[in-house]
Order: structure tokens, then sequence, then C-alpha cells
């Protein structure tokens, strides 16, 4: 049985009030015995304050990317060390605003992939498809050389310490959401083919939906087979929203 996971992904948003406001409401909203698993992704710079107000609570502390290195100079970037010093467990890795937006290429996200496995680190591997890539059939395609990049590098056994958030660009920020259908089919398609590698890390491997998830639209998605819970943007910086997510999430058990 595979532990459904909802994670938040606060992008370049809050002030340390807000993040403070924010947390008090998530921390007093997860209980410790939440059959879902919880994770928060503030802005690097809020991370020492998240790490110090979820101390003891069982909400997960996250990063929205991690360094390709181990230290040196990389101006600008953030090792999995230092994250694991402020107790982070997850990093995002290859969303598409990094893809797109910052040019990070698969070779790339794929060496991001590597330090967080190497330290300990959880990465939350994003992949999907443009519209355009959509609409020209090429949807299984994207996926599988999105995720072929990082297994060739990092091996399949990886997947066993890591977590698949498969987030359809189409989706994300733009109030259109996959239909449960769709996005079914691309997990279930995932699944399979990590599969076709090894049969037992498929059946375990979360595979999380992405892409303009909220309150309303969260438990028909997660309801679906192999969709494991979500990663959210927007609606993850207002708690009601993003609390009920986690309901929605704990109701498909
Ligand atoms: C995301 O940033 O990963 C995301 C899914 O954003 P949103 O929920 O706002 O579409």
């Amino acid at each position: 049985m595979r532990q459904p996971l909802v994670v938040g992904n606060w992008k370049m948003n809050g002030t340390r009030d807000s993040v403070r406001q924010l947390l008090d409401a998530i921390v007093a909203g997860v209980s410790a015995d939440s059959p879902v698993a919880v994770g928060v992704c503030p802005p690097y710079v809020f991370i020492p304050q998240a790490a110090q107000h979820l101390s003891g609570t069982p909400v997960l502390l996250g990063a929205q990317n991690v360094a390709d290195h181990e230290a040196g100079a990389y101006t600008g970037e953030v090792s999995a060390s230092m994250l694991k010093e402020f107790d982070c467990k997850l990093a995002i890795v290859g969303h598409s605003e990094r893809r797109s937006l910052y040019g990070e290429s698969d070779a790339l996200v794929a060496a991001r992939y590597q330090q967080a496995i190497d330290h300990g680190l959880t990465p939350l591997l994003c992949i999907g498809e443009t519209l355009e890539q959509r609409e020209a059939g090429e949807t299984f395609a994207v996926v599988d050389s999105q995720l072929d990049a990082v297994l060739e590098k990092a091996g399949i056994q990886s997947l066993s310490k890591a977590v698949i958030a498969y987030e359809p660009v189409w989706a994300i920020g733009t109030g259109k959401t996959a239909t449960p259908q769709q996005a079914q089919e691309v997990h279930a398609h995932i699944r399979q083919r990590i599969a076709a590698q090894d049969a037992d890390i498929a059946g375990q491997v979360r595979i999380l939906y992405g892409g303009s998830v909220n309150d309303a639209n969260a438990k028909s998605l997660f309801g679906m087979a192999d969709i494991d819970g979500g990663l959210i943007g927007g609606a993850s910086l207002k708690a009601d929203a993003f609390l009920t997510i986690v309901q929605s999430a704990a109701e498909t058990i």
C-alpha cells in the first residue's frame, strides 16, 4: 500500500509573517497519526524558519530545488547537505518552471536528483508535457525521456527513495486541470514503464499529480488507482484549501 503524499510548492511567495501563519494553520490541521504524509516547500530563505516551526511535527520540510554539485563555486545554488542541516526531507527537482524559465536540461535535473539521493533527501521528480506536445500525441514520449534521463544516471533502484510528480505543463498555474482519466492514463503509463525494469519498485513508488489541484477537484484525482497524492502550487498557499486537499487524499485510502 502506498501512503498518499500531499506537498505544497509555495514557489516565490511569502513573508516571514505569512509563513508563520500558514505553518501554524497547517501544523494545527495535520495530526501525528495522519494517514497522509504532508510536506511543504517554502522558498530557500524561509527554510530555517520553517525548520524551527515544524520541528517535532509530522509535517515534512522540502526545498524547491537542490544543487547539482556537492559544494563550491556555484553562485546562487544550495546544496543537499545544507538542506539536510535544516531538516529538509524533500527536494523538488525538474519543476517545469525551472525547465522552461531557467533552461534546466534533463541532464541537469538528473544531476540534481542524484545529489538528493546521495544525501538522503527524497527527490520529487517532476515530469510532464506541454500543450503542444500533448496535441502532437507526444505525451508518453516526453515523460519517458524525462524519466529515462534520470534513471540512466541514478539507476532504477533510486526510485525506491524518490517520488515522481506528473505535472502536465498546460495545467500548472492555469486553472486547467487534467481530468482524472487523463491523469490516470499517464500515471499508469509511467508505472508500467518502471515495471518493465522492476515490478516491485513500480508497485511502491508514489506518483503524485500536479497541475491546478484545488479543494474541489482533489478527491476525484486522488481516487484514481495510480495517483498517490498531489504536488500543489497555488492552493497550498491557503491553509483551508490545502488541508481540504490533504483530507481528500485521506478519504481515498
Ligand atoms: C506546481 O507548482 O507544482 C503546481 C502544480 O502549481 P499549481 O497547483 O498552481 O498548478
